[in-house]
């Protein structure tokens, strides 16, 4: 399979320094699986997030958090919906206040959803070893790095794909990709699945930059 002939894509939540954007807290006690430890974000009844910083973008599509948890602005998540895009639900994030500060929440807080993905797929180098008793999640031994190789074959053909079984967004689909990008959104980019962090650990940000598309055309 050539690059070409790609479907999937991760998406890269900012296209800066990290630092430069608005950074959120989740609460210290989060629900935990009993057995293998695993943060369980899905049973977190009301989503209360605090601010750590603002940064000098503002707040743009995806809201950085402490859980690295998927979180877009309202506009972001309406396209995708009205796409018809399938293998997610969304809940509500609430601005509760500051992380380390009393002072009031800034003025006209956009809408933010936490993205839930439901759509499954494994990557082709996964050999499952197990599921946890606790929470029923499948583990593998799926490497960290050297790309995402999704296994169209165990793909439920959503739009958004977890891969690690854990609701969180691994990749999404090609039309995911193009519809966002065609929308002029700034700050999401896309790096080809199988393209993800294979540059070396310690690239610069510069060197990792080089493989995020940032126009339909280049998809
Ligand atoms: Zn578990």
């Amino acid at each position: 399979m050539t690059s070409h002939d790609t479907h999937f894509y991760k998406l890269v939540y900012y296209r800066s320094d990290a630092t430069s954007y608005p950074f959120v807290w989740w609460p210290k006690s989060l629900p935990i699986c009993s057995t293998c430890g695993r943060i369980l974000v899905e049973d977190v009844k009301r989503i209360e997030l605090r601010i750590y910083r603002t940064g000098r973008h503002g707040f743009v599509e995806a809201l950085l958090n402490d859980e690295f948890w998927p979180i877009f602005r309202d506009d972001v998540v309406r396209l995708w919906l009205d796409c018809g895009f399938t293998g997610f639900f969304t809940r509500p994030v609430h601005i509760v206040g500051w992380a380390k500060k009393r002072r009031p929440i800034p003025d006209q807080l956009p809408a933010y959803h936490a993205l839930f993905v439901t759509g499954r797929a494994r990557d082709t180098r996964a050999a499952v070893v197990g599921r946890c008793e606790g929470c029923g999640l499948e583990r593998s031994d799926v490497v960290a790095r050297d790309g995402m190789r999704v296994d169209t074959a165990s793909w439920n053909g959503s739009d958004f794909l977890s891969m690690s079984g854990t609701k969180r967004l691994d990749v999404c689909t090609r039309r995911v990709a193009e519809a966002t990008l065609r929308a002029g959104y700034r700050q999401i980019a896309f790096v080809r699945a199988e393209q993800w962090r294979t540059w070396d650990e310690r690239a610069s940000l510069a060197e990792e930059q080089q493989y995020y598309i940032t126009q339909a055309e280049d998809l």
